[in-house]
């Protein structure tokens, strides 16, 4: 397979910034100087920098964020909500601009990238509204009126939140939008590889009238950011989104510290395809979900069970449809799907797919790598993917369609419910009584019946098992920034 070509096509971008940190209201580098390269997937070359915080640094940010959260605390919803309604319209008016520098930096189609940046900004809005209803409650006593007894709803404190590089805005966003919302104040470690685009985000809160201390940025050695934040007293609350295994790390961490935690983690999505489906519907719905982002999402279907009848049928379908995507520069605006975002991903497909085929896997479609710089790989369908390949047990964060086929919904359930894994799932079929068994027994944390994902900042987004625990939407993600006391009263 060939990269998309049609440079002349190519978006312009006029220069890639230096990201810095921000800390108390201000741009800055690292205290003693360092700083960490930053590389275009699509080339491999090395586009610019960003700073590496140091020990004295995180200190500093600790310390504002403390001041920070008294000033927030203090503020109105309504204050707080003019605060959100504005960052998120900077946001909008600011979208051409930060999409091509998300695209340089994570590889991503522009198209995809400004979509990203779109969803952010009603991500904000939603959450500006959902501060007005922090509401707490008055519970009458069981014997004596005289006893007024309430439930008080509060800021849990200052946050620490650790976000990814496969969606460099909307990973920051739903933690940045809810704390605010709920009236903390939030540290954010945004991912160094994509450092540019989150730290725009950040810019549009601080221009939107964010007092100092509430809103802080910072990028460095995660392992050593994470180990100095999590235990730190100031901080009451702790965000992750990431890998399963980083994930438990931390919330080890956290719970030796007393800390709450919210835990957006690895998942690897099943899609159960039954004998009475709609397949076109299936393949349509399927087919852009599985090569969004090149397959790098945490809901990504990638455990494809479908049922013998209609298997050839699904899987050639399928396998069309990645055959005629085009794959290349991001900026190309022909560009269906980009580089993977790291040379990591590349290693890892390479792997996946070699014990896929030893396991007997037929490829249907794609399979190799394109080209010898960037990150590219072909979109990839497989066929009767053994249960114990590698790509049907690890989460393959990358463009591979692992199918198997089933006879009994009975054994699809069982193998989607298999994995340790539980955050999304995706069905297909026309039976009320199967979309009914499905809803009621794959146990994922979202759930999708014969269409893709919707994702918005009014719907609970979260896993369930090793996926994870906590929701980044949805009043739920409120709760997951509030304390809740009750207080009786005497009178
Ligand atoms: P990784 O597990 O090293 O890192 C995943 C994320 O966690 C990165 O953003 C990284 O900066 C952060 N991280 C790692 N160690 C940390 C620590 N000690 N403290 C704080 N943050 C830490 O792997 P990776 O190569 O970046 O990604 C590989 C896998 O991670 C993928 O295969 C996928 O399973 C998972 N992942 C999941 C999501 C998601 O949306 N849930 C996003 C990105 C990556």
């Amino acid at each position: 397979m060939a990269l998309a070509s049609g440079s002349d096509e190519k978006v312009c971008v006029m220069t890639y910034p230096h990201t810095q940190l921000f800390i108390d209201n201000q741009w800055t580098d690292a205290a003693d100087g360092r700083s960490i390269p930053v590389h275009n997937p699509a080339t491999g070359e090395v586009i610019g920098t960003v700073a590496h915080a140091s020990r004295a640094d995180l200190d500093r940010a600790v310390g504002s964020l403390q001041t920070g959260f008294e000033v927030w605390r203090s503020k109105t919803p309504a204050e707080r909500s003019k605060i959100l309604r504005a960052a998120a319209e900077l946001v909008r008016a600011r979208a051409e601009t930060i999409a091509p520098i998300m695209t340089l930096e994570q590889g991503k189609p522009l198209r995809e990238a400004m979509g990203e940046i779109l969803a952010a900004a009603d991500i904000i809005d939603w959450f500006a509204e959902e501060g007005f209803r922090v509401y707490g409650r008055v519970v009458p006593h069981r014997t004596n009126p005289a006893i007024r007894q309430t439930v008080v709803k509060d800021p849990v404190g200052p946050v620490a939140a650790f976000a990814p590089w496969n969606f460099p805005v909307n990973q920051v966003v739903r933690k940045v939008a809810a704390a605010l919302a709920a009236g903390c104040s939030l540290i954010v470690k945004a991912p160094e590889e994509t450092p540019a685009s989150p730290a725009a985000l950040v810019r549009a809160f601080a221009d939107a009238g964010l007092p100092a201390g509430v809103l802080v940025l910072v990028y460095g050695d995660p392992a050593e950011i994470s180990n100095h934040l999590i235990p730190h007293p100031v901080i009451r609350k702790i965000t992750f989104t990431g890998s399963t295994i980083v994930g438990k790390q931390l919330a080890a961490l956290a719970g030796r510290h007393m800390k709450r935690v919210s835990m957006e983690l690895g998942g690897h999505a099943p899609v159960i395809v039954c004998a009475d489906a709609d397949i076109e519907q299936a393949v349509s719905a399927m087919g852009p979900a599985k090569f969004r982002n090149a397959g790098q999402v945490c809901i990504s279907p990638t455990r494809f069970l479908v049922h013998e009848s209609v298997k050839e049928e699904f899987s050639q379908s399928l396998a069309k449809f990645a055959a005629q995507l085009k794959v290349g520069d991001g900026l190309v605006e022909q560009t269906d799907m980009g580089p993977l975002a790291n040379p990591r991903r590349i290693t890892a497909m390479e792997s996946l797919h070699q014990d896929a085929v030893q396991r007997g896997a037929e490829v249907l479609s794609g399979g190799a790598r394109i080209g010898e710089s960037g990150n590219f790989w072909e979109p990839t369908v497989l066929c009767d993917v053994s249960a114990d390949a590698k790509v049907f047990n690890e989460e393959p964060f990358g463009p591979v369609a692992a199918i198997r086929g089933f006879e009994q919904l009975d054994d699809a359930i069982a193998e989607a419910n298999r994995l340790s894994f539980g955050l999304a799932g995706y069905a297909f079929t026309r039976s009320l009584s199967n979309a009914d068994r499905l809803t009621r027994e794959v146990e994922v944390g979202m759930l999708w019946i014969n269409m893709s994902a919707t994702p918005s900042g009014e719907l609970p987004f979260g896993g369930v098992k090793d996926s994870g625990y906590g929701s980044e939407g949805g009043p739920e993600a409120m709760e997951c920034y509030l304390n809740t006391r009750s207080v009786a009263v005497l009178q």
